[in-house]
């Protein structure tokens, strides 16, 4: 069962992957290098609050540049990382890749950024993580409330007893916990009744045509006001354009995220463009 849930997992993600076991197989022992000399990358996307055009947060995405492969993208790679024993670490270095961020951004800013970390389903079953995720925040002297932690709606997720133990310890650490991709998993409404939310994000497949499909539209008013009947922050992930950005804010959405604000950037380049950013007041076109 394992391996053809694998299969199907690679497939999505991989058509040459997914066939071709030894590939991915030796992918994943580059990954262990890659990981163990600090070759990954960790870049950060800007959210933007569309009340005021103020920089609300920012995203840390994995980056994988590989001599032999290229670019490797996170959708292709991480679900060989969940499978495998790596994935505690990994979020350990995205969160300490994370901290430094936060530490340079407070440095040039003076004020603290809300910094979002992506989580595996997987790491909820890890009744060490919210331990290490807490000294680490301690390390780096990061607020535990200016931290999101990201986890993607699927199958698994809070099945298990430990996955709620620790949402719990999260909680009790005081980081924020958003469920990312919302609408996409088959559940989503069973997770909101089990598990509390401080966040959802919209997936960003509901905004891609939102502009022309009424039931798009409408499933995102529908999420928005479920936001704020649950007391969450709702934030629209993929806006790629002004009109989006006016047409959520008609209906009350008024945090995104999205290529129309900035693309996922190193922090150098993320630090620049808040310069430029907040210089502006709002992106220029
Ligand atoms: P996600 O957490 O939902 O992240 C948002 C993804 O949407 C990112 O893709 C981002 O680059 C992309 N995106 C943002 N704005 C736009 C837009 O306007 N248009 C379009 N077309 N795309 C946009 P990315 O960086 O390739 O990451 C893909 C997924 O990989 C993430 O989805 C997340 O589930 C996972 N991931 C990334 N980094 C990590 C990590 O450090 N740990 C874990 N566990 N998962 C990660
Ligand atoms: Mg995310
Ligand atoms: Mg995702
Ligand atoms: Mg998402």
């Amino acid at each position: 069962k394992e391996a053809s849930e694998r299969r199907i997992n690679s497939l999505r993600y991989s058509d040459k992957m997914g066939l071709d076991p030894e590939y991915s197989g030796r992918l994943l022992i580059k990954f262990k290098k890659a990981l163990e000399n600090d070759l990954l990358q960790v870049w950060f996307q800007p959210q933007i609050n569309t009340d005021d055009g103020s920089i609300r947060g920012a995203e840390a995405l994995l980056r994988w540049n590989d001599d032999e492969y290229g670019w490797v993208s996170p959708e292709l790679i991480i679900p060989f990382v969940e499978q495998s024993s790596l994935i505690g670490a990994l979020t350990d270095y995205v969160t300490r890749k994370a901290c430094v961020f936060v530490e340079e951004y407070s440095q040039n800013f003076n004020k603290q950024i809300q910094i979002a970390i992506n989580l595996s389903a997987r790491n909820l079953d890890d009744e060490r993580l919210a331990h290490r995720i807490g000294g680490i925040l301690v390390e780096y002297n990061v607020p535990e409330h200016n931290v999101t932690l990201e986890v993607t709606e699927t199958a698994f997720l809070g099945d298990s007893p430990q996955s709620k133990t620790t949402f719990a310890q999260l909680a009790a650490l005081g980081v924020k916990v958003a469920l990312d991709d919302f609408g996409t998993g088959y559940s989503s409404l069973s997770y909101l009744h089990e598990l509390s939310f401080s966040e959802i994000k919209i997936d960003k497949s509901f905004l891609a045509d939102f502009e022309h499909n009424e039931r798009s539209l409408s499933l995102v008013k529908v999420a928005v006001n479920l936001g704020k009947e649950l007391n969450m922050d709702v934030v629209a992930e993929g806006v790629e354009t002004k009109l989006i950005e006016v047409k959520l804010k008609s209906i009350g959405c008024t945090i995104c995220q999205g290529f129309y604000y900035g693309r996922p950037m190193s922090k150098e380049q993320f630090i620049e463009w808040a310069f430029a950013f907040d210089n502006n007041g709002s992106i220029i076109e």
